[in-house]
């Protein structure tokens, strides 16, 4: 809507109005008086000019397009005087004079109005800094993130010194000038902070947080050097970690942000968020403690299955060899002694002996980077081996081992003395089953075929309880065992053993009576080979 006047009746006060209405009145009658005058009088002299007067009169309570009105009243009342007093009939004198009364108007008219619209814009910019001052102020009081508004300009006048002097490294100034970092602390100042501030702070009132921000920050605290470094190299932006200690001596860490001007204006309220990270910082302490509390348990079980791997596949050969050996001395000892039995006995001493250096050997190479290459390996024959090797047990425990093999199986792509390992334990665990449950017909049968994915199975099926539900579910997890004795390890070491070589271990219970153990390995080379337990990083976390 067009205006006249530029005040609305709410923004002046009663005084003010008053001033105007009399300014407006002394305005009008002055108009009317130059009229008057300048109609009906014969002053020779451009008495119209008089209108400028009441021009800038007006300016002081008309709006823009009240200056314009004003002025096409001013000029048509200057019009109409000049026909009234002077008809057509004019001299050039008389016309020049008009001219030069209307040319005043004119640009008296066309300044008020540049100056009313000048006027205006700069309200409107004014308008925008109040509001954006506004917004300001509402975000760095409500924000969560603590907010300090410090005054740089004593430092900024500290650095602009050391400048002229030609200092240009502040950390070999502050070598020479070991006072320089508290002259600095000293330099700046507090002239505002929000809520969250105040509660870091110690919840401390606005007047105890204003001032000298050394109270708050010890001169040696290196992020605020590193604070002072980063404005003395003009740096638009400085983050750090750092401390910060609050109006009751109580520390906290805190992350510190700042964003420098441009240009040196503004120095007086630069704003520094703080962030409290103090409780991150000590979950990060107590999770890195745990790591290496997880890390060292992770060390000592790793040695434990080490060892335990180890005392579990000596633990057989170990055994028979005792055993064998007890037999020797016993066929020595007889009268007359039994030489060739002794001589058996002392081969077979020999042989287990050689197990346990095999074993020992395997677990070294295990140790080393270089696993035992895979090669063919005969499976009747190894079966044929492994029955004489547990001869002993399976004579003592009257157990009929059946072997059941096409003539066409090929050999299995693989480690022999490993797959013998894993063929005693499962042989070995089939056996000590049937005892365990008495049972009557104690028979191990051992079947071998070929897959049509290229794999060679062999499965090792006994007459004995068979295994539990639980069982079932966990035979191949280590040190799980139902036997009082028992470390619960083989079926683990054999699983993996079997899968290092790209082959599969399962176990099921028969239809009838017993479990069986099903072993397919690859017929052709699988390619590189995985570990049965990554050994070398193991060796690494225990060294
Ligand atoms: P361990 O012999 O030291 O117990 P294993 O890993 O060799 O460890 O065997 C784990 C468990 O699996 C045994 O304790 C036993 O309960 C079960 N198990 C293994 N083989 C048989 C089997 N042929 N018949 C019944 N249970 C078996």
């Amino acid at each position: 809507m067009v205006r006249l006047w530029k005040w609305l009746p709410g923004e002046r006060s009663a005084i003010e109005r008053e001033n105007d209405t009399a300014l407006a009145i002394a305005a009008g009658s002055n108009a009317f008086a130059v009229f008057i005058i300048d109609t009906f009088t014969s002053i020779e002299s451009a008495v119209a000019v008089f209108y400028v007067i009441i021009m800038l009169l007006s300016a002081d309570f008309l709006s823009r397009f009240g200056v314009l009105a004003a002025g096409a009243l001013c000029t048509g009342l200057c019009v109409i005087s000049f026909f009234l007093s002077h008809g057509l009939d004019n001299d050039l004198a008389t016309f020049l004079r008009l001219v030069g009364s209307l040319s005043a108007l004119l640009i008296t008219t066309a300044l008020l109005y540049k100056n009313e619209t000048g006027r205006l814009a700069l309200l409107a910019s004014h308008h925008r800094t109040k509001s954006s001052e506004y917004r300001y102020r509402s975000i760095f009081k409500q924000s969560g993130i603590a907010l300090w508004e410090q005054d740089l300009t004593e430092l900024n006048r500290l650095l602009e010194n050391l400048r002229a002097q030609g200092v240009v490294d502040l950390c070999a100034y502050t070598r020479t000038h070991p006072d320089f970092p508290k002259a600095c602390v000293d330099a700046i100042r507090t002239v505002a902070v929000n809520d969250a501030a105040l509660e870091l702070l110690g919840n401390i009132t606005h007047e105890q947080a204003i001032g000298p921000i050394a109270r708050f920050i010890p001169h040696d605290c290196p992020s605020l050097f590193g604070f002072v470094k980063a404005f003395f190299h003009g740096q638009r932006r400085f983050e750090a970690k750092g401390r910060i200690r609050d109006y009751h001596g109580e520390e906290s860490v805190i992350l510190m942000a700042v964003e420098f001007p441009d240009d040196q204006s503004g120095l007086d309220r630069i704003v520094i968020g703080l962030v409290d990270i103090t409780e991150r910082e000590e979950a990060q302490a107590t999770m890195m403690a745990a790591q290496a509390e997880l890390a060292r348990a992770s060390r000592a079980s790793a040695v434990g299955a080490l060892s335990a791997s180890l005392a579990h596949e000596l633990n057989q050969p170990l055994g028979a060899l005792l055993m064998n050996a007890q037999a020797c001395l016993r066929w020595l000892s007889r009268n007359p002694p039994d030489l060739n039995a002794a001589i058996r006995a002392a081969e077979r001493t020999m042989r287990d002996g050689e197990r346990a250096s095999q074993i020992v050997k395997t677990t070294k190479a295990m140790l080393s980077r270089s696993p035992i290459a895979s090669e063919k390996v005969d499976l009747p024959s190894l079966v044929e081996e492994t029955r004489s090797l547990l001869e002993y047990e399976i004579d003592r425990q009257n157990i009929s081992i059946d072997l059941t093999s096409p003539p066409d199986v090929p050999p299995a792509n693989a480690s022999k003395s490993e797959i013998q390992q894993v063929l005693i334990n499962l042989i070995t665990n089939a056996m000590q089953a049937m005892e365990e449950a008495g049972s009557k017909t104690r028979r191990i049968s051992i079947r071998l075929s070929t897959s049509d994915t290229g794999f060679v199975v062999m499965t090792i099926g006994d007459t004995g309880p068979g295994l539990s539900d639980e069982a079932i579910e966990n035979v191949f997890e280590p040190y799980f065992t139902t036997k009082p004795s028992g470390m619960g390890m083989g079926l683990a070491i054999c699983k993996s053993t079997v899968e290092a070589r790209g082959g599969k271990l399962t176990a099921r219970n028969n239809e009838t009576v017993g479990a069986t153990f099903e072993i397919a390995l690859p017929v052709e080379n699988q390619g590189r080979l995985t570990r049965m337990y990554d050994v070398p990083q193991m060796v690494a976390q225990i060294g």
